[in-house]
Formats: structure tokens, C-alpha cells, sequence
């Protein structure tokens, strides 16, 4: 799963497909597309991803090392977030096509402007995804100036205030 952290507020928001969420001060949102694996965001934030079994991972020692660990959502060559302007939304308006297992095409059919990839790559018309079912396939996380620890613990405490 992804999660957006605004770097306003510090506000840790799991991103889910039926509606576009915002943090608490309002200056980042977000929300998968309509593929189920890429997102749309907005405003100030970072991207995180974990696996959908993140939690229950973690509690099992020997699985802890690889299930628990936090990864970097945005990176070189990353073509599963783009990115808006506006924390508002709503998100891209996009067309998929399953090009064989392992990717999807999808095609951008929306006016605004967005990003992908940390260079910043202006508005891509199609890019294509790997489609990955047992989650997000990201670089794992650097940590800034707080503790891995921390993160986690703000994360748990975001899933439990909005668990779906
Ligand atoms: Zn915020």
C-alpha cells in the first residue's frame, strides 16, 4: 500500500481507490487510480509504500526484517506516482490496457499537468506499469532526520485511525 507523509503537518494518509484523501492541514492528498497499483498526488508530501500485510509481518520475528521494512514510494525511474499541483485532486483520469502479465499501458486522458519519476518527467501521454500483486515494488527507504521507529509508529497509528 501507498501513504502519503504531508511535510506540513506530518500527517501520515494511506491512499485507497474510492476517494481522494487529504492530510489534516490540507496541503497534500492523494488516491490510487483506477489501475489499483499507480496513485495520484497533490500538494507537499512524500510517498511511502509498505506491503498489504505490513502489520502482521512485522509481529513474526524471522519475517521482520523483509516485510517490515518502510520503502521509498518515489525514485529514479518510478513511473507508479504522478504527481499534481493541487492537494485537492481529484486524480488523473486515466485509460488501462493490459499489455501482457507483466505490464499495463496506461494512457493519461486529463488536461492538468503532472509529473513522474523524481527528475520530474512533464506529462508522459502513456507509460507502462508493472503489475505487481503482492504490492508495491519500491527502492527501499532512506531515512531522513527521524528514526525508522518513529515512522513506523506513525504509520500504525494512521492505520488504526482510518482502517479501510
Ligand atoms: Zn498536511
Amino acid at each position: 500500500m501507498k501513504l502519503i507523509i504531508c511535510k506540513s503537518c506530518d500527517d501520515v494518509v494511506r491512499l485507497i481507490h474510492t476517494k481522494w484523501r487529504k492530510c489534516e492541514c490540507g496541503r497534500s492528498g492523494g488516491q490510487y487510480n483506477d489501475d489499483f497499483i499507480s496513485a495520484t498526488v497533490g500538494g507537499d508530501c512524500e510517498v511511502i509504500g509498505i506491503r498489504n500485510d505490513w502489520i502482521n509481518a512485522g509481529k513474526i520475528k524471522r519475517k521482520y526484517p523483509e516485510l517490515n521494512t518502510i520503502i521509498q514510494g518515489e525514485y529514479l525511474g518510478d513511473v507508479q506516482i504522478h504527481r499534481i499541483i493541487s492537494s485537492n485532486g481529484p486524480k488523473l483520469k486515466i485509460s488501462i490496457e493490459q499489455l501482457d502479465k507483466k505490464f499495463n499501458e496506461i494512457t493519461f486522458n486529463d488536461k492538468r499537468k503532472y509529473t513522474i519519476n523524481v527528475k520530474g518527467d512533464k506529462s508522459p501521454k502513456t507509460i507502462k506499469i508493472p503489475i505487481n500483486k503482492l504490492g508495491p515494488s519500491f527502492n527501499n527507504k532512506k531515512t531522513k532526520n527521524e528514526s525508522i521507529d518513529l515512522l513506523k509508529k506513525r504509520i500504525i497509528e494512521s492505520l488504526n485511525k482510518n482502517p479501510k
